[in-house]
């Protein structure tokens, strides 16, 4: 989520999320597009489709509590084998070595050299023989690692590990050159005196659980309209994932039209709506 926002906004949107869903009962009738009209700014979409859909078998199935047996948490939505391994060193402090970027790059570098996860695991086992919190030795790995053992310039003259850590005061370089995808999008703001027009099955392949607003590349829908009098309104660049758009939005004065697809919805109640962050920027 940090590729796409700030700490901040990460922070903010997490309390705001969990002061609105405290527990897993407050999810019980509750919609998809309630959780996501909070999330809307979070990015990555698809996590928390698959935060609900997780926790409604967990209402469902096994009574609102959070499994700790590893097999019945990879099978819900979303969890792979880090999440799991989170969810049984965090959630229920058993013995579980969850390998994040930092931790990864924490051992790497103190051993010298390039282990997978899986070893990560293995060594990380290997090393704690005997009972300990392993809820703070996840956190505190990851931590550490972002505080100190940071990926550009780590502070080795502060760390613990310096004096047999194989890649102390060794230069880390600052690289920046992350590759973007450039692309071009048209959307259009439809308008009639009282309404703005959304669509139903766009073809833009990102928020897939969300309304949208037409693009160019609703080719079907564009056709039903006449063009020549759109505004150009404003242009902006947007980052999805590695996708770096162009962004170009349109204007049109029309009567309200009925378009297939078209889904008509009142100006003043747009801002109930559970919009992503691109069409509130789009639509203000
Ligand atoms: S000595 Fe430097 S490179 Fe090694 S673990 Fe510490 S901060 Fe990281």
């Amino acid at each position: 989520m940090l590729q796409q926002t700030t700490v901040k906004t990460v922070e903010n949107k997490i309390l705001e999320i969990i002061n609105i869903f405290p527990s897993f009962n407050s999810f019980k009738n509750k919609r998809l597009d309630h959780l996501l009209k909070v999330w809307s700014g979070l990015g990555y979409y698809k996590r928390a489709e698959n935060l609900f859909k997780a926790v409604t078998i967990i209402n469902n199935s096994y009574n609102g509590e959070l499994p700790d047996n590893r097999d019945i948490l990879i099978s819900l939505p979303g969890v792979g084998k880090y999440t799991s391994s989170a969810i049984l060193a965090i959630g229920h402090n058993k013995k579980s070595f969850p390998v994040d970027i930092n931790v990864k790059r924490l051992i790497q570098r103190v051993s010298g050299l390039k282990l997978n996860d899986d070893k990560i695991e293995e060594i990380l086992s290997l090393a704690c023989k005997k009972k300990i919190s392993y809820r703070s030795l996840a956190e505190s790995m990851m931590d550490y690692s972002s505080i100190i053992c940071k990926k550009n310039n780590p502070e080795c003259s502060k760390c613990i590990f310096s004096s047999f850590c194989k890649s102390a005061f060794k230069s880390f370089k600052n690289n920046k050159n992350i590759k973007r995808n450039n692309k071009q999008i048209d959307f259009y703001l439809i308008k009639s005196p009282l309404h703005i027009c959304f669509i139903k099955k766009p073809k833009f392949q990102f928020y897939k659980n969300f309304i949208h607003l037409p693009s160019n590349l609703d080719k079907a829908f564009i056709a039903n309209l006449n063009l020549k009098n759109k505004e150009k309104i404003k242009s902006f660049k947007f980052t999805i994932t590695n996708n770096l758009f162009k962004i170009n939005v349109y204007q049109l004065k029309l009567k309200k039209l009925k378009i297939n697809n078209s889904v008509w919805i009142e100006k003043s109640k747009t801002n109930q709506l559970a919009l992503p962050t691109l069409f509130k920027r789009i639509l203000n």
